[in-house]
């Protein structure tokens, strides 16, 4: 029997490339008053056109002729901005139907995972929130698995795992024995999967999740 739901945050619960064009954007700002050049649609660019998704400013800077120096800086000014993050169509909805019958969690790999939370409005959903960076590793550990479902009290039989990048979310849920559920809402919508990549059950959207755990309940 289910009790507990834990989510993934990016590309999960909303579409996390707002989040990278508002830090592209803010970035661009602050590289404009530091240097006098506005290099914001390159930085755009670069990241969704060109698909340099690593580095991205190294790579701006020196197609530019300019100074790397400044990515430290630049990387902050990425993460820290406030524009507002939307949820998934279906996300609050789906949430509101699931938060008065399982004890709700997020685990996320990604930097800031509060601070999205919030500017998402969704933070008062979830008991546990585990955030990789501060909790000091990754997904692909069992520990931030074992340690939200500890603070949820539940078993791993209890317990499900939903996400949107198989090779991440589902290889440690899928052997602690938690319930995956992978939906085909991110940017790794075609990923083909395999072996422990694999969820027990897909969905194209949020609003499917009830309907899951219904089944599962039969
Ligand atoms: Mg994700």
């Amino acid at each position: 029997m289910t009790r507990a739901i834990c989510f993934d945050l990016d590309g999960t619960l909303f579409d996390d490339r707002q989040y990278i064009r508002g830090g592209l954007r803010h970035a661009g700002r602050v590289l404009a008053d530091e240097t006098g050049v506005d290099l914001t649609a390159e930085l755009l660019a670069a990241y969704f056109e060109d698909g340099i998704t690593d580095s991205t400013f190294d790579a701006v800077l020196e197609a530019h002729g300019l100074s790397t120096d400044l990515v430290p800086t630049l990387i902050d000014a990425y993460h820290d901005n406030d524009a507002a993050l939307s949820p998934y169509p279906g996300a609050v909805s789906t949430l509101e139907t699931l938060e008065d019958a399982y004890r709700l969690g997020v685990i996320t790999g990604g930097t800031n995972g509060r601070a999205k939370l919030r500017r998402l409005g969704l933070e008062e959903f979830f008991e546990a929130v585990y955030v990789g960076p501060t909790f000091g590793t990754t997904k692909h550990d069992p520990e931030i698995f074992e340690a939200a479902l500890e603070t949820l009290g539940v078993e791993p039989a209890e317990a499900m795992y939903v996400g949107d990048r198989p090779s991440l979310d589902f290889p440690q849920p899928n052997q602690l024995g938690m319930t995956t559920v992978r939906v085909t809402t991110g940017r790794y919508a075609d990923r083909p999967v395999s072996g422990d990549n694999a969820a027990d059950h897909c969905i194209t959207g949020l609003q499917a999740l009830p309907a899951v755990l219904e089944i599962i309940h039969q």
